[in-house]
């Protein structure tokens, strides 16, 4: 993303690319006034969970989805190793010929296991678990039912699968009552819901919505990216917290977060949910994972099984960062930590990315986010917390936040 328009090729006749004109002018004027592109970062080098080298400079991370600090995990690095060397690096191969490895097979194992639940499938990402499930079970003719703030993973998963897309006002949940109510008798509707929405990091009303769900007779698909490993007793998630995990049809997840490596999964106690594996084409119509990353998978998540100390912590340092950025007299995405995820709302983009290049001049990386990822076009420095950010550190990081929004003049 360095390359601006450079001048030595013009754009052809009929340039496809004009629909990016708008965008390219936003960015351009942003970086004319001087600040560092807040989404060309690059890593130098990665010390640990919590900290990387950035611009030559040693920089805590805060803007990781690695919320359980399992990418050094000494077990499963040694695993992916292991399985590097016995297994090659990667399967040239979809699932359903060359593709399914005994790794495979003994990641899906550990996801039955950890949710409890008869069956798993594992995609290449959690992007395709969406996109793939949705897809398949919700054609046209049925309706799904979601939250307005869904990721872009589900929508793109409705838009494939051409269904009625019947969005609802975020975690509202007589406006999901009110479009179910209005579905034409016989149409098959799936709702879909997040425990943990990634931008402001609220949690979603599951109890409630999927008891109305399940009354209108639709079958229900959780998202719990950002709260596997995480929330909930043994780390299965909101819907293991709010005591719903027996009532949904599918749980998706991903491994790009508390499992810390990449993959999606689906799981599910529906009879007939093996059958998803010949008709569902992002997961036919892609190469399976390599074997170092399912057997670093299947070793987290077995590990994360056993988490309730890191748990524990994660809620110490959630709670700590969100008390302490309030009495700073920060603006909050929530009015009480409810996940891993601190959401500080910035007054505007320019404002948000100059703080966010003087947190980072201060050694702190977090995250900018920004419409059309964010809800109701909000500009925020999104900070994840990770089970082994230390106490000392969650102090330092607010007297980071402390010291640059004085000088960017937020607080
Ligand atoms: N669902 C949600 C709610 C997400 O936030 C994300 C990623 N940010 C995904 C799905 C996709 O996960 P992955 O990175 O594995 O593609």
């Amino acid at each position: 993303m360095t390359d601006t328009i450079t001048a030595t090729h013009t754009p052809p006749a009929g340039d496809l690319f004009s629909k990016f004109d708008d965008l390219i002018q936003t960015r351009e004027t942003l970086l004319a006034s001087g600040v560092e592109d807040p989404f060309n970062l690059v890593m130098e080098k990665v010390l640990s969970p919590t900290r990387a080298v950035c611009n030559g400079r040693e920089t805590i991370l805060l803007g990781t989805y690695n919320y359980m600090g399992m990418t050094f995990d000494p077990d499963v690095l040694e695993a992916g190793r292991e399985a590097l060397t016995e297994f090659g690096s990667g399967t040239t191969g979809s699932r359903v010929l060359n593709g399914t490895y005994q790794g495979h097979r003994e990641c899906e194992d550990a996801l039955k296991e950890f949710y409890g639940m008869d069956h798993a499938m594992v995609f290449s990402t959690g992007y395709q678990a969406n996109l793939g499930i949705i897809a398949t079970i919700a054609g046209k003719g049925d309706y799904v039912v979601l939250d307005i703030d869904s990721h872009a993973s589900i929508y793109d998963g409705c838009a494939m699968g051409n269904a009625e897309i019947v969005p609802f006002r975020h975690n509202d949940i007589e406006a999901m009552e009110k479009r179910l109510r209005r579905i034409p008798e016989g149409a098959g509707k799936l709702v879909i819901l997040e425990g943990v929405y990634s931008m402001l990091g609220d949690v979603a009303p599951l109890k409630e919505m999927v008891a109305i769900a399940k009354q209108y007779g639709a079958m229900v698909l959780v998202d719990e990216a950002h709260s596997m490993g995480f929330i909930g007793e043994n780390g299965r998630g909101v819907c293991e917290e709010q005591g719903v995990i027996d009532d949904v049809d599918f749980i998706i997840g991903t491994f790009s977060k508390s499992v810390g490596t990449v993959g999606g999964f689906c799981v599910s106690n529906h009879p007939k949910f093996d059958i998803m594996r010949l008709v569902c084409r992002p997961y036919v119509f892609t190469a399976s994972l390599p074997p170092s990353v399912v057997a670093t998978a299947a070793t987290s998540i077995r590990k994360l099984m056993h988490g309730a100390n890191k748990r524990a912590h994660l809620w110490e340092n959630s709670r700590t960062l969100h008390k302490g950025l309030t009495d700073l007299g920060f603006e909050l995405g929530t009015k009480e930590p409810q996940s891993a995820i601190v959401a500080v709302i910035m007054p505007d983009l320019e404002r948000g990315a100059m703080m966010w290049e003087a947190l980072l001049k201060e050694g702190l990386y977090v995250n900018l986010a920004r419409p059309p990822a964010t809800p109701a076009g909000m500009t925020l420095l999104r900070c994840s917390l990770c089970a082994e950010h230390s106490a000392e550190e969650v102090q330092t990081v607010l007297s980071m936040f402390e010291r640059a929004g004085k000088a960017v003049g937020i607080i």
